[in-house]
């Protein structure tokens, strides 16, 4: 699940962004001012920051150099509201990876964030593998003993949630927040309906109900390309 930071005060387009990103899966966080991005961004919470250039207390440029200096390597889109070459440029010098000029199309927004979100990682940790289970993170493809099955972008935003937490049991409320996001309605079913579908397409032994809790996903730890969360288990 990639959790993107948007750091955006005029808030028609940080909700634009917020709800287009969480249609597809991703867990958008949005600041309305440079300070709270700066702060945010060090957190080191977030896989991606879309960051406007106009914002109150600190522009966009500041936040990136105070980043940069303090070691942040991560991706960075600048959005700019002047569509001006001297903008782009000290965008890029200034350690953006990439820059987008408003007015923008959510479209062209999304195929760059995944454009950085993919560079940043090694082929090997795209793929999530438990038992005979695999989800290809690029390709957004699941195989079942060597079987493609099609999954909708939240089906595998849940079959991946439950495979980078193998054995643990998530609730429906931990479950609703990671794929749905935090303004959803928490007494929905929407969880059951998509484990349901999940059981379906991905087989029903791996997805156990507990009961008056939520759901734990069995796989195969030995087969685990991700660590299970939490400490590791005391040799002793
Ligand atoms: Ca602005």
């Amino acid at each position: 699940m990639h959790r993107i930071l948007i750091a955006e005060d005029e808030s028609r387009i940080a909700s634009f962004v917020e709800k287009g990103l969480r249609a597809e899966g991703m867990t958008p966080t949005v600041v309305g001012d440079g300070r709270a991005a700066f702060d945010y961004a060090m957190t080191g919470g977030f896989d991606l920051m879309v960051l406007d250039i106009g914002l109150p207390v600190m522009d966009g440029f500041s936040v990136l150099r105070q980043l940069r200096t303090a070691g942040s390597e991560m991706p960075v889109i600048i959005l700019t509201a002047r569509d001006s070459t001297t903008d782009t440029v000290a965008g890029l010098e200034g350690g953006a990876d990439d820059y987008m000029a408003k007015p923008f199309r959510f479209e062209e927004l999304l195929a760059r964030i995944r454009l950085r979100l993919r560079e940043d990682r090694s082929p090997d940790s795209m793929l999530l593998r438990q038992g005979g289970l695999t989800l290809d993170l690029r390709t957004h493809r699941a195989t079942v003993d060597g079987r493609t099955v099609e999954l909708s972008a939240r089906e595998f935003a849940l079959a991946e949630t439950f495979m980078r937490h193998p054995g643990q049991v998530l609730s429906r409320e931990q479950l609703l927040s990671r794929v749905w996001g935090y303004d959803f309605d928490p007494g929905s079913n929407v969880v059951d309906v998509y484990v349901r579908y999940l059981r379906r397409k991905l087989g029903g032994e791996r997805f156990h109900t507990v009961r008056g809790v939520g759901y734990r996903f069995v796989g195969d730890e030995s087969d685990a390309v991700e660590e299970p969360v939490g400490p590791a288990p005391r040799a002793d």
